[in-house]
């Protein structure tokens, strides 16, 4: 039996293992997928090896340390310099970011938007963002913060701060923070956020599983809006395919990952 995991802290919430089991009973493939909470990402390759993994996946708070534990990066996760995917490849660790292609594949139904707002100057941020430049978007970053706009910054993205921020028109607004996730905050200002969806035509949020004040505010000015739960899903997919050799029929995959996420809603 090939064994897998999610490797993080917390990871008691997460819906990664119902995904990939489901998937392999329904792919009748031999495999397991467990649940590991990690509390010092430096600790993860010698965890990983211990438990004879296959491969992995990472979240909060390790996905950037864990790149440490690689022995190459493939993909758009060289730009990032974040992961949450692991496959074992001829005994070497190789780190995949799926969370960026997974975003690319949740806003298709959105009809190609061609400016972004980025809300938030996180790790999923830089997913984002590094995502939405693949495909020729330039998005432009805004955080409550300075600091985390420096690693923007020196990649050349154009990034503001609440307090240095003049609105104009975006197509869609992406919320990356938090806000919202456990509490009622907005990710911005109330002022700024209804200035910037009466122009916009989309709302995406990464936070699943609830409505958030900001997809609240989205359906207040009748914008089209996501959470993130088409994310996860595609994320998984993609992240199940490369612990597979990207050998599977993703649509099968989609189907099972889909189901998973139904049972727990
Ligand atoms: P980080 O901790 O790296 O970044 C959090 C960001 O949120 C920072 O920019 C921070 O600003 C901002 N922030 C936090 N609270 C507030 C607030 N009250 N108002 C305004 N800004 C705020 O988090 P991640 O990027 O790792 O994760 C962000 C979210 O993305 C989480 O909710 C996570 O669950 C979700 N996620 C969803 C995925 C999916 O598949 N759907 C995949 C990956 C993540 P500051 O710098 O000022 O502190």
């Amino acid at each position: 039996m090939k064994l897998y995991a999610l490797f993080g802290n917390p990871v008691s919430h997460s819906l990664s293992p119902r995904m990939h089991n489901l998937c392999f009973k329904n792919l009748e493939i031999d495999g397991c997928y467990l649940r590991e909470k990690l509390l010092d990402g430096k600790d993860l390759k010698s965890r990983f090896e211990k438990l004879g993994l296959n491969g992995a996946n990472i979240t909060v708070p390790h996905k950037e340390i864990a790149v440490s534990s690689c022995d190459e990066l493939r993909g758009i996760a060289l730009d990032i310099k974040a992961i949450n995917t692991i496959v074992k490849e001829d005994g070497k660790l190789i780190g995949y970011n799926t969370d960026a292609p997974g975003f690319l594949r949740a806003i298709k139904s959105f009809d190609s938007p061609q400016s972004a707002l980025i809300l938030g100057a996180g790790g999923t941020a830089k997913a984002i963002a590094y995502a939405l430049r693949s495909i020729n978007l330039e998005p432009v970053i805004l955080n409550r913060s300075k600091d985390r706009l420096e690693s923007f910054m020196q990649n050349d993205f154009n990034c503001f701060t609440h307090d240095s921020f003049t609105p104009t028109n975006y197509d869609i607004i992406i919320n990356t923070t938090s806000a919202g996730l456990k509490d009622e905050f907005l990710p911005a200002p109330e002022k700024l956020l209804d200035i910037l969806f009466s122009n916009a035509k989309y709302a995406f949020d990464v936070v699943y599983g609830h409505v958030t004040p900001f997809l609240k505010k989205a359906n207040e000015h009748k914008i089209a809006f996501k959470d993130g739960e088409s994310m996860l899903l595609h994320q998984g997919v993609i992240a199940f395919n490369l612990f597979h050799g990207k050998r599977l029929n993703e649509a099968k995959i989609e189907e099972s990952m889909l189901k998973a996420l139904k049972l727990s809603s």
